[in-house]
């Protein structure tokens, strides 16, 4: 997966994550609303897109930008679904 379009078709989510120690804001990426944004042909991973984002609430303590960083979570009901078969006895 590289690009926002694919990401969105695998069911992905993506956290932004704040890493300002006294902060570590979470919050789910809205996906839609990026592809809005900036296509779904955009770059998904972290070097696409990752400085487009800052913390609110850091910036509301008044505290320098810190980085950000992005987790991307597989759809998990996909990756359940064609888990382990079951050793048989
Ligand atoms: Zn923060």
């Amino acid at each position: 997966m590289s690009t926002i379009g694919e990401a969105i078709d695998a069911n992905e989510t993506i956290s932004v994550n704040c890493h300002d120690p006294r902060c570590q804001h979470m919050s789910r990426l809205d996906l839609d609303a990026l592809a809005r944004q900036l296509g779904r042909d955009h770059g998904v991973m972290h070097q696409d897109i990752a400085h487009l984002f800052r913390c609110e609430r850091c910036a509301t303590a008044g505290r320098p930008p810190a980085k950000v960083g992005l987790t991307r979570i597989p759809d998990y009901k996909a990756s359940l679904a064609s888990s382990w078969a079951r050793k048989p006895d």
